[in-house]
């Protein structure tokens, strides 16, 4: 039977709805909640992103904070600026938009973000916290590949995972995301032998490599749930990580590129904007 094919734009906008009706019924009485985006430098497909998030906050109520400055500034004067939206008591949610210029030093930077605020989840507090379970923010394409998973109702607990690439915004926190919820995980990484002899094994295989069509159909299992997270650029199209002709016969579920993992990713950086601000207005983290 051909695999089920995931709508990520659906339930993005289903998350979206969702936000949307969250913050709405808090809307009285209570201030709106805020993100500020940090933009550093001139780079196109930067700013595009930043464009993108700003306006999915618009729409479901969200107060972005759009904070621009030359590909010229200095570590300190970022710095300084991240302690003022650190302090802001209307800001709930702090991004800073990657890369940042190489002078610049990614990592003081993100370590700077206050991370009750860090709705990347990308602050080391946040990633130990993955490490033990209990983290304040997880990176939202991880988190979107879960809502997945779980709007899906696939099993996860048992099951063997095999996790392709280990990015810390990616790989990493999805593997950790999985063995919390009791999976066998492996991951595998571009050193790794014989990379088929592990995903040929996976019952949820997640790849995220930046590799156009690393996976092909006789590296799956039959009846395998495939998560193609790879956004590449090939032959003027965007595809993904996975060969979606020889690989979607195969699988029970399979999530497109584009139009899979991708849009998930803006709609739990909302869902993680909404958290942050109810924690900071004094409300639980659930509904
Ligand atoms: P990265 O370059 O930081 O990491 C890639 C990982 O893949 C590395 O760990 C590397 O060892 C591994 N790898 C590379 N080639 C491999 C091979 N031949 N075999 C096995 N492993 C291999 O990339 P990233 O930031 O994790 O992103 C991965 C892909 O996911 C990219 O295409 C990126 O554009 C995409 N992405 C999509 C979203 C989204 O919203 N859908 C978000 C983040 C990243």
């Amino acid at each position: 039977m051909p695999a089920q094919v995931v709508d990520g734009r659906a339930i993005a906008a289903a998350i979206r709805r969702e936000v949307q009706a969250e913050l709405t019924a808090l809307s009285a009485g209570h201030r709106p909640p805020g993100l500020a985006v940090i933009l550093v430098g001139e780079d196109s497909a930067s700013a595009t992103y930043v464009r993108n998030k700003a306006k999915a906050c618009e729409e479901v109520g969200i107060r972005s904070v759009q904070i621009h400055r030359p590909a010229t500034i200095s570590r300190e004067e970022l710095l300084a600026v991240l302690h003022t939206v650190n302090k802001d008591e209307t800001v709930d949610g702090i991004l800073v938009q990657l890369p940042l210029p190489p002078h610049i030093g990614e990592r003081s930077i993100l370590e700077a973000v206050d991370p009750a605020k860090d709705v990347d989840g990308f602050h080391p507090a946040n990633l130990g916290g993955l490490l033990t379970g209990h983290p304040l923010f997880v990176a939202s394409t991880p988190l979107g590949i879960m809502e997945v998973l779980d709007r899906f109702r696939v099993a996860i607990e048992g099951r063997y995972a095999v996790v392709v690439g280990w990015s810390t915004i990616v790989g990493k926190p999805i593997a950790f995301l999985l063995l919390h919820r009791r999976a066998t995980v492996t991951v595998c990484q571009k050193w790794t032998r014989d990379l088929d002899r592990h995903t040929r094994l996976a019952d949820i295989l997640v790849v995220a490599a930046g590799q156009a069509g690393l996976v092909k159909g006789d590296m799956v299992k039959e009846g395998a749930v495939v998560i193609d997270v790879g956004i590449n650029r090939a032959n003027g199209r965007l595809v993904g990580d996975v060969d979606f002709a020889s690989v979607s016969p195969k699988a029970s579920l399979i999530t497109p590129v584009p139009g899979g993992v991708g849009p998930l990713t803006v709609a739990m950086l909302l869902k993680n904007t909404l958290v942050a601000y109810k924690a900071r207005i004094g409300l639980p983290r659930q509904p």
